[in-house]
C-alpha cells in the first residue's frame, strides 16, 4: 500500500510528494514573501536518477558512490524540485521551513529559510536550464502566489555571495521576471545576463 500522503496546509495538488523530515516550523508571523532559486544535481553532473530525492529524505549512506555516501550527514531539503523535464516534485509544505538557504542575507534580513521558499531546479552551472523547467518555475510561481504574498526572488547565490554558486550564468533571469509567474517580482540585485537565452516561454 502507497505510503498516507501528506495533509494540510502548504501542500500544492496533484504534485508529486515526497515528504522531508528535514523541516521545521517558520518564526512566528513570519511572512513568506521570497522565493530562493538553486540549482542541484546528484552526483554532480548527472540529471537523473533518485539521489537528489534520497539527500532530502535523509536516504544515502551506504550509497556506493563515495559522492553521495559523503552527502549523507547533511540534512538538507527544499520546497520543491523542478526536473530537466519539467516534472515537479515537492518534499515540504510550503506553510513549513524548509532548509535550503543555510547561512544567508537578503538586504536586512538574515536567516533567509525563514521567509523563503525554496526551490530547486535540476542542474549544474555548465548547462543551461530546459524550456519545461523555465515554463513550470512560471506556473508554479502562479500557484504559490494565491497563497503567499510573494514579492521578492533571488539566487542562493545572491544571499550566500563566495559560499554558493546556484542558480548560476546560465539561469534565465529576465525570462523568468517577464513569465506570467514572475512579472512583477523583484531580484533586489544586479541583473546579470545568461550565458545564452532560452526561447520565450510561448515556443516549444
Ligand atoms: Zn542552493
Amino acid at each position: 500500500m502507497a505510503a498516507p500522503q501528506p495533509q494540510g496546509a502548504g501542500w500544492l495538488p496533484r504534485i508529486r510528494r515526497l515528504p522531508s523530515p528535514n523541516f521545521n516550523a517558520r518564526p512566528a508571523g513570519c511572512p513568506v514573501d521570497t522565493v530562493i532559486v538553486h540549482y542541484i544535481s546528484l552526483p554532480p553532473g548527472r540529471f537523473s536518477g533518485d539521489a537528489i530525492d534520497r539527500l532530502f529524505t535523509n536516504r544515502l549512506a551506504g550509497d556506493p558512490n563515495p559522492v553521495l555516501a559523503e552527502l549523507s550527514t547533511l540534512m538538507v531539503s527544499a520546497h520543491f524540485l523542478i526536473r530537466r523535464t519539467g516534472t515537479l516534485v515537492q518534499y515540504v509544505a510550503t506553510d513549513d521551513r524548509a532548509w535550503h538557504a543555510g547561512p544567508s542575507r537578503l538586504l536586512d534580513r538574515g536567516a533567509c529559510n525563514d521567509f523563503s521558499i525554496g526551490i530547486e531546479l535540476e542542474g549544474d552551472g555548465t548547462h543551461p536550464f530546459t524550456c519545461a523547467q523555465y515554463r513550470r518555475l512560471s506556473r508554479l510561481l502562479e500557484l504559490l502566489r494565491k497563497r503567499h504574498p510573494l514579492r521578492l526572488i533571488a539566487g542562493h547565490e545572491d544571499i550566500a555571495p563566495g559560499r554558493k554558486f546556484d542558480p548560476g550564468p546560465f539561469f534565465d533571469w529576465p525570462l523568468v521576471l517577464s513569465s506570467p509567474g514572475g512579472a512583477g517580482l523583484i531580484r533586489p540585485f544586479p541583473l546579470k545576463l545568461p550565458i545564452k537565452r532560452l526561447s520565450p516561454l510561448s515556443q516549444p
